[in-house]
Protein backbone atom coordinates (compact mmCIF):
# COMPACT_ATOMS: atom_id res chain seq x y z
CA UNK A 1 0.00 0.00 0.00
CA UNK A 2 1.49 3.45 -0.84
CA UNK A 3 0.56 6.05 1.67
CA UNK A 4 0.96 10.04 1.38
CA UNK A 5 4.05 11.89 2.36
CA UNK A 6 4.42 15.33 3.84
CA UNK A 7 8.16 15.04 1.96
CA UNK A 8 8.70 18.41 0.72
CA UNK A 9 8.56 17.51 -3.51
CA UNK A 10 6.47 19.25 -5.00
CA UNK A 11 5.03 17.01 -8.24
CA UNK A 12 2.31 18.34 -10.52
CA UNK A 13 0.15 16.71 -12.22
CA UNK A 14 -0.22 18.32 -14.94
CA UNK A 15 0.34 15.25 -17.71
CA UNK A 16 -2.54 13.58 -15.97
CA UNK A 17 -4.88 16.44 -15.96
CA UNK A 18 -4.24 17.70 -19.32
CA UNK A 19 -4.44 13.90 -21.52
CA UNK A 20 -6.28 12.04 -19.09
CA UNK A 21 -6.76 9.72 -21.89
CA UNK A 22 -2.96 8.83 -21.91
CA UNK A 23 -2.90 8.27 -17.84
CA UNK A 24 -4.01 5.46 -15.72
CA UNK A 25 -3.90 6.63 -12.31
CA UNK A 26 -1.85 3.57 -10.55
CA UNK A 27 0.17 2.66 -7.50
CA UNK A 28 3.79 0.80 -7.74
CA UNK A 29 4.33 -2.34 -6.05
CA UNK A 30 4.98 -3.19 -2.44
CA UNK A 31 9.11 -3.20 -2.22
CA UNK A 32 9.63 -5.84 0.70
CA UNK A 33 12.89 -4.43 1.70
CA UNK A 34 14.25 -1.36 -0.36
CA UNK A 35 17.78 -0.16 0.13
CA UNK A 36 19.62 2.50 -1.96
CA UNK A 37 22.40 1.36 -4.46
CA UNK A 38 23.25 5.05 -6.09
CA UNK A 39 22.02 8.22 -5.68
CA UNK A 40 23.13 11.01 -7.92
CA UNK A 41 23.49 13.61 -5.62
CA UNK A 42 24.54 16.68 -7.95
CA UNK A 43 21.08 15.66 -10.09
CA UNK A 44 19.11 16.08 -6.75
CA UNK A 45 20.27 19.20 -6.00
CA UNK A 46 19.45 20.67 -9.51
CA UNK A 47 16.27 19.25 -8.73
CA UNK A 48 15.70 21.07 -5.57
CA UNK A 49 15.74 17.67 -3.30
CA UNK A 50 17.38 16.96 -0.34
CA UNK A 51 19.74 14.38 -0.88
CA UNK A 52 19.76 13.78 2.80
CA UNK A 53 15.84 13.25 2.41
CA UNK A 54 16.33 10.62 0.14
CA UNK A 55 18.62 8.42 2.11
CA UNK A 56 16.19 8.48 4.63
CA UNK A 57 13.87 5.39 4.95
CA UNK A 58 11.14 7.89 3.59
CA UNK A 59 13.09 8.87 1.19
CA UNK A 60 13.88 5.65 -0.33
CA UNK A 61 10.36 5.07 0.00
CA UNK A 62 9.59 7.64 -2.23
CA UNK A 63 12.04 6.54 -4.87
CA UNK A 64 10.48 2.96 -5.78
CA UNK A 65 6.91 4.93 -5.36
CA UNK A 66 5.73 3.16 -1.96
CA UNK A 67 5.59 6.80 -0.58
CA UNK A 68 3.46 9.46 -2.51
CA UNK A 69 3.96 12.79 -1.91
CA UNK A 70 0.74 15.04 -1.13
CA UNK A 71 -0.47 16.29 -4.35
CA UNK A 72 0.67 13.84 -6.94
CA UNK A 73 -1.05 11.59 -9.18
CA UNK A 74 1.05 8.65 -10.17
CA UNK A 75 0.13 7.32 -13.89
CA UNK A 76 0.63 4.76 -16.11
CA UNK A 77 0.88 6.37 -19.57
CA UNK A 78 -0.46 5.26 -22.62
CA UNK A 79 1.41 4.45 -25.99
CA UNK A 80 1.50 2.15 -29.25
CA UNK A 81 4.52 1.69 -30.60
CA UNK A 82 6.54 0.44 -33.58
CA UNK A 83 8.52 -2.08 -32.84
CA UNK A 84 11.27 -3.26 -35.15
CA UNK A 85 8.55 -1.98 -37.78
CA UNK A 86 6.01 -4.02 -36.58
CA UNK A 87 2.82 -2.03 -34.92
CA UNK A 88 1.40 -2.70 -31.98
CA UNK A 89 -1.55 -0.51 -31.00
CA UNK A 90 -1.49 -0.86 -27.14
CA UNK A 91 1.72 -1.03 -25.52
CA UNK A 92 2.26 1.88 -22.66
CA UNK A 93 4.11 1.70 -19.14
CA UNK A 94 3.70 -1.77 -18.32
CA UNK A 95 6.34 -1.87 -15.44
CA UNK A 96 6.56 2.06 -15.22
CA UNK A 97 4.76 4.91 -13.46
CA UNK A 98 4.98 8.61 -13.96
CA UNK A 99 4.83 9.97 -10.39
CA UNK A 100 4.65 13.51 -11.79
CA UNK A 101 6.09 16.75 -12.68
CA UNK A 102 8.73 18.82 -11.00
CA UNK A 103 9.73 22.42 -11.18
CA UNK A 104 13.56 22.45 -11.10
CA UNK A 105 16.18 25.07 -9.68
CA UNK A 106 16.18 26.74 -12.87
CA UNK A 107 12.38 26.47 -13.55
CA UNK A 108 12.84 23.75 -15.66
CA UNK A 109 9.59 21.34 -15.73
CA UNK A 110 10.57 17.77 -15.00
CA UNK A 111 8.92 14.59 -15.56
CA UNK A 112 9.93 12.13 -12.11
CA UNK A 113 9.31 8.77 -13.49
CA UNK A 114 9.78 4.81 -11.95
CA UNK A 115 11.05 2.18 -13.85
CA UNK A 116 10.73 -1.18 -12.59
CA UNK A 117 7.66 -0.72 -10.17
CA UNK A 118 5.03 -3.41 -10.34
CA UNK A 119 2.49 -4.68 -13.02
CA UNK A 120 0.66 -2.25 -14.59
CA UNK A 121 -2.79 -2.30 -17.01
CA UNK A 122 -0.44 -2.05 -19.76
CA UNK A 123 2.18 -5.19 -18.24
CA UNK A 124 0.47 -8.02 -20.90
CA UNK A 125 2.60 -11.04 -20.23
CA UNK A 126 5.25 -9.19 -18.37
CA UNK A 127 5.87 -9.11 -14.08
CA UNK A 128 6.25 -5.62 -14.11
CA UNK A 129 9.71 -5.58 -12.85
CA UNK A 130 13.03 -4.77 -13.55
CA UNK A 131 16.43 -6.02 -12.13
CA UNK A 132 19.98 -4.16 -11.21
CA UNK A 133 21.73 -4.82 -13.59
CA UNK A 134 19.83 -3.07 -16.88
CA UNK A 135 19.17 -0.07 -14.11
CA UNK A 136 22.07 0.34 -13.54
CA UNK A 137 23.20 0.18 -16.59
CA UNK A 138 20.67 2.71 -17.84
CA UNK A 139 22.06 4.86 -14.47
CA UNK A 140 25.45 4.65 -16.26
CA UNK A 141 25.47 5.31 -19.53
CA UNK A 142 22.68 8.12 -19.53
CA UNK A 143 25.01 9.71 -16.94
CA UNK A 144 27.72 9.73 -19.32
CA UNK A 145 25.45 10.39 -22.13
CA UNK A 146 24.89 13.61 -19.93
CA UNK A 147 28.66 14.23 -19.58
CA UNK A 148 29.17 13.86 -22.94
CA UNK A 149 26.61 16.63 -23.43
CA UNK A 150 24.23 14.61 -25.54
CA UNK A 151 20.85 15.02 -24.76
CA UNK A 152 19.33 12.51 -22.37
CA UNK A 153 16.91 11.56 -20.02
CA UNK A 154 18.83 11.37 -16.60
CA UNK A 155 19.14 9.19 -13.51
CA UNK A 156 18.48 10.16 -10.09
CA UNK A 157 18.53 6.97 -8.03
CA UNK A 158 18.52 3.02 -8.45
CA UNK A 159 16.96 1.47 -5.46
CA UNK A 160 17.06 -2.51 -4.72
CA UNK A 161 13.78 -3.57 -3.73
CA UNK A 162 14.84 -6.59 -1.92
CA UNK A 163 12.25 -8.67 -4.06
CA UNK A 164 13.88 -11.78 -6.36
CA UNK A 165 12.72 -11.67 -10.06
CA UNK A 166 12.90 -14.86 -12.02
CA UNK A 167 15.20 -13.86 -15.22
CA UNK A 168 17.10 -16.58 -17.06
CA UNK A 169 18.29 -16.90 -13.20
CA UNK A 170 16.71 -15.40 -10.83
CA UNK A 171 18.07 -11.66 -9.80
CA UNK A 172 17.85 -9.30 -7.43
CA UNK A 173 15.19 -6.57 -8.42
CA UNK A 174 15.27 -2.94 -8.56
CA UNK A 175 13.27 0.52 -9.03
CA UNK A 176 15.12 3.16 -11.31
CA UNK A 177 14.47 7.10 -10.61
CA UNK A 178 14.72 8.40 -13.71
CA UNK A 179 14.07 12.48 -14.61
CA UNK A 180 13.32 13.53 -18.34
CA UNK A 181 12.05 16.78 -19.62
CA UNK A 182 9.33 14.56 -20.64
CA UNK A 183 7.92 11.02 -21.53
CA UNK A 184 6.11 12.22 -24.99
CA UNK A 185 7.01 9.49 -27.27
CA UNK A 186 6.50 9.24 -30.99
CA UNK A 187 4.20 6.22 -29.26
CA UNK A 188 2.14 8.65 -27.46
CA UNK A 189 1.43 10.82 -30.62
CA UNK A 190 0.18 7.11 -32.82
CA UNK A 191 -1.68 6.13 -29.64
CA UNK A 192 -3.74 9.02 -29.81
CA UNK A 193 -4.11 9.46 -33.65
CA UNK A 194 -5.08 5.55 -33.60
CA UNK A 195 -7.99 6.01 -30.76
CA UNK A 196 -9.52 8.44 -33.49
CA UNK A 197 -10.46 11.42 -31.01
CA UNK A 198 -8.93 14.86 -33.08
CA UNK A 199 -9.07 17.00 -30.17
CA UNK A 200 -6.52 14.30 -27.90
CA UNK A 201 -4.16 14.50 -30.64
CA UNK A 202 -4.27 18.48 -30.55
CA UNK A 203 -4.17 18.20 -27.01
CA UNK A 204 -1.35 16.42 -26.97
CA UNK A 205 0.30 18.55 -30.06
CA UNK A 206 -0.28 21.15 -27.69
CA UNK A 207 1.14 19.99 -24.25
CA UNK A 208 3.68 18.84 -26.10
CA UNK A 209 4.56 22.60 -28.13
CA UNK A 210 4.25 24.01 -24.59
CA UNK A 211 6.33 22.22 -22.91
CA UNK A 212 9.39 21.06 -25.68
CA UNK A 213 9.03 23.85 -28.39
CA UNK A 214 7.50 26.72 -27.41
CA UNK A 215 8.29 29.13 -30.21
CA UNK A 216 6.43 26.47 -32.39
CA UNK A 217 2.99 28.35 -30.77
CA UNK A 218 3.96 31.53 -33.12
CA UNK A 219 4.57 29.84 -36.03
CA UNK A 220 2.14 30.57 -38.61
CA UNK A 221 1.42 26.39 -38.33
CA UNK A 222 2.07 25.45 -35.11
CA UNK A 223 1.60 21.59 -36.08
CA UNK A 224 3.63 21.66 -38.90
CA UNK A 225 6.43 23.75 -36.75
CA UNK A 226 6.35 21.05 -33.85
CA UNK A 227 6.96 18.47 -36.37
CA UNK A 228 9.77 20.61 -37.90
CA UNK A 229 11.15 20.85 -34.42
CA UNK A 230 10.81 17.27 -33.81
CA UNK A 231 12.49 16.57 -36.89
CA UNK A 232 15.26 18.79 -36.16
CA UNK A 233 15.98 17.63 -32.41
CA UNK A 234 16.13 14.07 -33.57
CA UNK A 235 18.25 14.94 -36.29
CA UNK A 236 20.95 16.77 -33.77
CA UNK A 237 20.20 14.07 -31.61
CA UNK A 238 20.98 11.13 -33.92
CA UNK A 239 24.38 12.99 -35.57
CA UNK A 240 25.82 13.11 -31.76
CA UNK A 241 25.45 8.99 -30.94
CA UNK A 242 26.86 8.81 -34.26
CA UNK A 243 30.07 11.04 -33.06
CA UNK A 244 30.49 9.60 -30.15
CA UNK A 245 29.52 5.65 -31.56
CA UNK A 246 26.51 4.96 -29.34
CA UNK A 247 24.07 2.18 -30.28
CA UNK A 248 20.84 2.78 -28.81
CA UNK A 249 20.05 -0.81 -29.42
CA UNK A 250 16.01 -0.85 -29.65
CA UNK A 251 14.82 2.42 -31.72
CA UNK A 252 11.08 1.64 -31.31
CA UNK A 253 8.33 4.65 -32.22
CA UNK A 254 8.25 4.54 -28.40
CA UNK A 255 11.59 4.80 -27.76
CA UNK A 256 11.96 7.90 -29.54
CA UNK A 257 11.19 11.31 -27.14
CA UNK A 258 9.33 14.33 -28.54
CA UNK A 259 11.84 16.29 -26.66
CA UNK A 260 14.90 14.80 -28.55
CA UNK A 261 16.20 13.17 -25.31
CA UNK A 262 17.63 9.85 -25.49
CA UNK A 263 15.40 7.59 -23.99
CA UNK A 264 14.72 3.99 -22.84
CA UNK A 265 18.66 2.42 -22.40
CA UNK A 266 18.01 -1.34 -23.04
CA UNK A 267 20.37 -3.12 -24.89
CA UNK A 268 22.48 0.06 -25.68
CA UNK A 269 26.66 0.59 -26.22
CA UNK A 270 29.36 2.39 -26.74
CA UNK A 271 31.26 1.26 -29.77
CA UNK A 272 34.81 -0.40 -29.19
CA UNK A 273 36.49 -0.86 -32.71
CA UNK A 274 34.11 1.07 -35.93
CA UNK A 275 32.25 -0.87 -37.55
CA UNK A 276 28.63 0.47 -38.69
CA UNK A 277 27.27 -2.75 -39.06
CA UNK A 278 27.65 -3.33 -35.31
CA UNK A 279 24.69 -4.63 -33.34
CA UNK A 280 24.69 -5.28 -29.44
CA UNK A 281 20.90 -6.45 -29.22
CA UNK A 282 20.58 -9.92 -28.94
CA UNK A 283 17.23 -9.60 -30.31
CA UNK A 284 17.61 -7.51 -32.99
CA UNK A 285 18.53 -10.45 -35.58
CA UNK A 286 17.95 -8.47 -38.42
CA UNK A 287 20.63 -5.60 -37.72
CA UNK A 288 17.26 -2.84 -38.24
CA UNK A 289 18.96 -0.81 -35.27
CA UNK A 290 22.69 -1.47 -36.51
CA UNK A 291 25.24 1.90 -35.47
CA UNK A 292 25.34 2.81 -39.02
CA UNK A 293 21.42 2.15 -38.92
CA UNK A 294 20.55 4.93 -36.45
CA UNK A 295 20.42 7.70 -39.11
CA UNK A 296 17.40 5.25 -41.10
CA UNK A 297 15.63 4.26 -38.49
CA UNK A 298 15.06 7.93 -37.25
CA UNK A 299 14.17 9.06 -40.14
CA UNK A 300 11.80 6.25 -41.03
CA UNK A 301 10.24 7.21 -36.97
CA UNK A 302 9.68 10.61 -37.48
CA UNK A 303 7.61 9.71 -41.00
CA UNK A 304 5.13 7.78 -38.32
CA UNK A 305 4.95 10.59 -36.50
CA UNK A 306 4.02 12.41 -39.25
CA UNK A 307 1.46 10.23 -39.88
CA UNK A 308 -0.05 10.41 -36.62
CA UNK A 309 -0.08 14.44 -37.30
CA UNK A 310 -1.62 14.59 -40.51
CA UNK A 311 -4.55 15.57 -39.33
CA UNK A 312 -3.31 18.43 -37.87
CA UNK A 313 -0.92 19.95 -40.41
CA UNK A 314 -3.64 20.42 -43.20
CA UNK A 315 -7.62 19.38 -43.42
CA UNK A 316 -6.54 18.26 -47.11
CA UNK A 317 -4.76 14.69 -46.89
CA UNK A 318 -2.24 15.20 -49.81
CA UNK A 319 -1.65 18.66 -48.61
CA UNK A 320 -1.28 17.09 -45.30
CA UNK A 321 1.29 14.69 -46.92
CA UNK A 322 3.42 17.39 -49.24
CA UNK A 323 3.77 19.75 -46.39
CA UNK A 324 4.97 16.43 -43.90
CA UNK A 325 7.29 15.18 -46.95
CA UNK A 326 8.61 18.48 -47.18
CA UNK A 327 9.06 18.80 -43.69
CA UNK A 328 10.64 15.22 -43.25
CA UNK A 329 13.12 16.22 -45.95
CA UNK A 330 14.85 18.56 -42.99
CA UNK A 331 16.23 15.27 -41.36
CA UNK A 332 18.76 14.47 -43.80
CA UNK A 333 19.79 18.67 -44.15
CA UNK A 334 20.25 19.53 -40.35
CA UNK A 335 21.82 15.49 -39.50
CA UNK A 336 24.53 15.70 -42.31
CA UNK A 337 25.25 19.35 -40.98
CA UNK A 338 25.55 18.72 -37.50
CA UNK A 339 27.92 15.26 -38.53
CA UNK A 340 30.20 16.74 -40.82
CA UNK A 341 30.31 19.61 -38.09
CA UNK A 342 30.90 17.17 -34.88
CA UNK A 343 33.57 15.40 -37.35
CA UNK A 344 35.30 18.23 -38.43
CA UNK A 345 35.48 19.23 -34.60
CA UNK A 346 36.58 15.54 -33.55
CA UNK A 347 39.45 16.33 -36.55
CA UNK A 348 40.20 19.52 -34.94
CA UNK A 349 40.03 20.78 -38.61
CA UNK A 350 40.20 24.83 -38.91
CA UNK A 351 37.36 26.53 -39.30
CA UNK A 352 36.71 27.17 -43.04
CA UNK A 353 39.02 25.13 -43.70
CA UNK A 354 36.96 24.08 -47.56
CA UNK A 355 35.04 20.85 -47.51
CA UNK A 356 36.92 19.45 -51.25
CA UNK A 357 40.09 18.84 -48.12
CA UNK A 358 37.53 18.44 -45.31
CA UNK A 359 35.70 15.57 -46.74
CA UNK A 360 37.73 13.18 -48.02
CA UNK A 361 39.76 13.60 -44.59
CA UNK A 362 36.73 12.45 -42.84
CA UNK A 363 35.62 9.85 -45.11
CA UNK A 364 39.32 7.98 -45.58
CA UNK A 365 39.84 8.17 -42.07
CA UNK A 366 36.75 6.43 -41.22
CA UNK A 367 37.35 3.63 -44.14
CA UNK A 368 40.70 3.27 -42.44
CA UNK A 369 39.19 3.14 -39.22
CA UNK A 370 36.86 0.09 -39.93
CA UNK A 371 39.27 -1.64 -42.16
CA UNK A 372 41.96 -1.78 -39.45
CA UNK A 373 39.29 -2.29 -36.73
CA UNK A 374 40.30 0.47 -34.68
CA UNK A 375 38.52 1.58 -31.51
CA UNK A 376 36.83 4.39 -32.31
CA UNK A 377 37.03 6.40 -28.72
CA UNK A 378 41.26 5.29 -28.42
CA UNK A 379 41.69 6.60 -31.80
CA UNK A 380 39.99 10.23 -31.84
CA UNK A 381 41.40 10.92 -28.63
CA UNK A 382 44.75 10.02 -29.44
CA UNK A 383 44.43 12.35 -32.09
CA UNK A 384 44.70 15.09 -29.55
CA UNK A 385 48.23 14.07 -28.78
CA UNK A 386 49.31 13.10 -32.19
CA UNK A 387 48.70 16.44 -33.21
CA UNK A 388 50.78 17.73 -30.24
CA UNK A 389 53.80 15.65 -31.87
CA UNK A 390 53.45 12.26 -30.27
CA UNK A 391 52.05 10.42 -33.25
CA UNK A 392 52.55 6.80 -32.01
CA UNK A 393 49.34 5.94 -30.02
CA UNK A 394 47.45 6.51 -32.61
CA UNK A 395 49.78 4.65 -35.34
CA UNK A 396 50.14 1.95 -32.82
CA UNK A 397 46.20 0.91 -33.64
CA UNK A 398 46.60 0.29 -37.27
CA UNK A 399 48.15 -2.47 -39.13
CA UNK A 400 47.95 -0.47 -42.58
CA UNK A 401 50.72 1.48 -41.58
CA UNK A 402 51.82 3.29 -45.10
CA UNK A 403 47.92 4.22 -45.72
CA UNK A 404 47.30 5.25 -42.19
CA UNK A 405 50.69 7.47 -42.26
CA UNK A 406 49.94 8.97 -45.74
CA UNK A 407 46.24 10.69 -44.08
CA UNK A 408 48.12 11.47 -40.65
CA UNK A 409 50.65 13.65 -42.83
CA UNK A 410 47.56 15.27 -44.96
CA UNK A 411 45.57 15.95 -41.80
CA UNK A 412 48.76 16.96 -39.77
CA UNK A 413 49.24 19.55 -42.62
CA UNK A 414 45.70 21.39 -42.12
CA UNK A 415 47.02 22.80 -38.57
CA UNK A 416 44.88 20.73 -36.37
CA UNK A 417 44.38 21.92 -32.71
CA UNK A 418 44.54 19.72 -30.29
CA UNK A 419 43.05 21.64 -27.35
CA UNK A 420 39.42 21.72 -29.35
CA UNK A 421 39.99 18.07 -29.99
CA UNK A 422 40.70 17.12 -26.37
CA UNK A 423 37.10 18.90 -25.62
CA UNK A 424 34.94 17.23 -27.91
CA UNK A 425 36.77 13.82 -27.85
CA UNK A 426 36.06 11.73 -24.59
CA UNK A 427 38.99 9.42 -23.00
CA UNK A 428 36.37 8.14 -20.69
CA UNK A 429 33.06 6.25 -22.36
CA UNK A 430 31.33 3.97 -20.55
CA UNK A 431 32.93 0.31 -22.20
CA UNK A 432 31.11 -2.55 -22.22
CA UNK A 433 33.54 -4.39 -20.64
CA UNK A 434 33.75 -2.07 -17.58
CA UNK A 435 30.03 -1.75 -17.53
CA UNK A 436 29.46 -5.65 -17.50
CA UNK A 437 32.04 -5.57 -14.77
CA UNK A 438 30.29 -2.99 -12.58
CA UNK A 439 26.89 -4.73 -13.05
CA UNK A 440 28.03 -7.96 -12.32
CA UNK A 441 29.55 -7.00 -9.13
CA UNK A 442 26.68 -4.50 -7.89
CA UNK A 443 24.73 -7.51 -8.46
CA UNK A 444 26.72 -9.44 -5.96
CA UNK A 445 26.21 -6.79 -3.59
CA UNK A 446 29.61 -4.76 -4.43
CA UNK A 447 28.70 -1.22 -5.71
CA UNK A 448 32.69 -0.18 -5.58
CA UNK A 449 33.17 -0.81 -9.04
CA UNK A 450 30.22 0.63 -10.74
CA UNK A 451 31.11 3.92 -8.39
CA UNK A 452 34.77 3.94 -10.08
CA UNK A 453 33.28 3.41 -13.15
CA UNK A 454 31.01 6.36 -12.79
CA UNK A 455 33.57 8.85 -11.29
CA UNK A 456 35.66 7.98 -14.90
CA UNK A 457 32.41 9.06 -17.09
CA UNK A 458 30.94 11.33 -15.72
CA UNK A 459 33.85 13.92 -16.32
CA UNK A 460 34.79 11.93 -19.38
CA UNK A 461 37.10 14.69 -21.21
CA UNK A 462 39.55 15.62 -18.07
CA UNK A 463 42.44 12.52 -18.45
CA UNK A 464 43.06 11.80 -14.84
CA UNK A 465 46.04 10.03 -13.40
CA UNK A 466 44.51 6.89 -11.64
CA UNK A 467 41.86 5.59 -14.05
CA UNK A 468 44.23 4.95 -17.06
CA UNK A 469 41.86 1.25 -17.18
CA UNK A 470 38.99 3.34 -18.23
CA UNK A 471 40.67 4.79 -21.11
CA UNK A 472 41.85 1.78 -22.92
CA UNK A 473 40.10 -0.65 -25.27
CA UNK A 474 38.32 -4.15 -24.09
CA UNK A 475 40.65 -7.04 -24.06
CA UNK A 476 41.44 -9.03 -26.57
CA UNK A 477 39.36 -11.87 -24.70
CA UNK A 478 36.32 -9.40 -24.62
CA UNK A 479 35.11 -11.38 -27.57
CA UNK A 480 31.69 -9.83 -29.20
CA UNK A 481 29.75 -8.52 -27.01
CA UNK A 482 25.85 -8.66 -26.43
CA UNK A 483 23.15 -7.21 -24.20
CA UNK A 484 19.84 -8.86 -23.76
CA UNK A 485 16.75 -6.80 -23.98
CA UNK A 486 13.58 -6.94 -21.66
CA UNK A 487 15.20 -7.17 -19.01
P1 LIG B 1 11.09 -1.46 -23.89
O1 LIG B 1 11.56 -2.29 -25.04
O2 LIG B 1 11.84 -1.68 -22.60
O3 LIG B 1 10.98 -0.02 -24.24
O4 LIG B 1 9.62 -1.97 -23.54
C1 LIG B 1 8.61 -2.14 -24.50
C2 LIG B 1 7.27 -2.34 -23.83
O5 LIG B 1 7.28 -3.49 -23.01
C3 LIG B 1 6.83 -1.21 -22.93
O6 LIG B 1 5.45 -1.10 -23.06
C4 LIG B 1 7.22 -1.69 -21.56
O7 LIG B 1 6.47 -1.08 -20.53
C5 LIG B 1 6.93 -3.17 -21.66
N1 LIG B 1 7.73 -3.99 -20.74
C6 LIG B 1 9.05 -4.27 -20.83
N2 LIG B 1 9.44 -5.08 -19.82
C7 LIG B 1 8.34 -5.33 -19.07
C8 LIG B 1 8.08 -6.10 -17.89
N3 LIG B 1 9.04 -6.79 -17.27
N4 LIG B 1 6.81 -6.11 -17.42
C9 LIG B 1 5.84 -5.41 -18.03
N5 LIG B 1 6.01 -4.68 -19.14
C10 LIG B 1 7.24 -4.64 -19.66
MG1 LIG C 1 10.47 1.73 -23.88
Amino acid sequence: MSVTTPLTVGLGNRFARELPELAVPWQAAEAPDPHLLVLNDPLAVELGLDADVLRTPEGVRLLVGNVVPEGATPVAQAYSGHQFGGYSPRLGDGRALLLGELVDRSGRTRDLHLKGSGRTPFARGGDGLAVVGPMLREYVVSEAMHALGIPTTRSLAVVATGQQVQRETVLPGAVLARVASSHLRVGSFQYARASGDLDLLRRLADHAISRHHPDAADAPQPYLALFDAVVAAQASLVAQWMLVGFVHGVMNTDNMTISGETIDYGPCAFLDVFDPETVYSSIDQGGRYAFGMQPVAAEWNLARLAEALLPLLHEDKDRAIALAVDSLAGFTRTYSAAWSAGMRAKLGLPEGLEDALATPLVDEVLALLRSNHVDLTSFFRGLGAASRGDLEPTRGLFLDLPAYDEWLQRWLATGPDADAMDEVNPVYVPRNHLVEEALAAATEGDSAPLGRLLEAVVDPFTERPGLERYAEPAPEDFGSYTTFCGT
